[in-house]
């Protein structure tokens, strides 16, 4: 996976947003991805580059995904590394569907979708492929899919070509991280 050092991330969010917007760029802007550039984030055995991340709370954070099914397909997980749902606190567990509830609602209407879904693949028995707890928030539209569930079919078909990959090169992704970083900044300017 390709890592950054903290000052690239608060740079390149500096460039980026000050060579879009004229004049002085909302301050709140940077605090946020400052903040989120100096904290370090792990996804089950990951490292996540904090350019992925989008939102965060002291309990959990928000990424973009490495293979969505669909258009803003992103995932809310603890901050803490726990495999079960079963093992969050209480207060963990209000927060992340807190979170995700926000985030949800903020990407159904960014993607002009009318529906969500919302699923934790709890255990690899239940196809959960990363053991440390996630939400995958999906934005849902009409005819989509042809029958609602083969969504649950495409997170499967996704999730095993993804492994397939991850282990003959485990550095190899389908998307890069300039194109998560960038999805990941779009959907930063959400929660302003
Ligand atoms: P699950 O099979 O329910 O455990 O879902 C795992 C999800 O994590 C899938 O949607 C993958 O595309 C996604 N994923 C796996 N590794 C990464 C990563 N390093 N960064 C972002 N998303 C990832």
């Amino acid at each position: 996976m390709l890592l950054s050092t903290v000052a690239s991330s608060v740079v390149g969010c500096f460039i980026t947003r000050s060579s879009r917007v004229r004049g002085i760029p909302d301050p709140s802007f940077f605090a946020t991805s400052t903040k989120m550039a100096l904290e370090q984030f792990t996804f089950g055995p990951y490292k996540i580059d904090s350019r992925e991340v989008f939102y965060s709370t002291h309990l959990s954070y928000a990424l973009v995904n490495l293979r969505p099914v669909v258009p803003g397909h992103v995932l809310v997980c603890p901050r803490r590394e726990v495999k079960r749902f079963v093992d969050l606190t209480t207060d963990e567990t209000s927060d992340l569907w807190i979170a995700a509830q926000k985030v949800g609602s903020r990407l159904e209407t960014y993607h002009k979708a009318s529906s969500l879904t919302l699923t934790i693949q709890d255990g690899p028995q239940a196809g959960q492929t990363v053991p440390h707890v996630h939400i995958h928030i999906i934005p849902r539209k009409g005819g989509d899919f042809e029958e609602n569930d083969e969504i649950y079919d495409a997170l499967d078909e996704k999730e095993k070509e993804l492994k397939q990959k991850l282990d003959l090169d485990k550095d190899r992704k389908d998307r890069s991280l300039d194109e998560m970083a960038q999805e990941a900044e779009e959907y930063r300017k959400l929660f302003l």
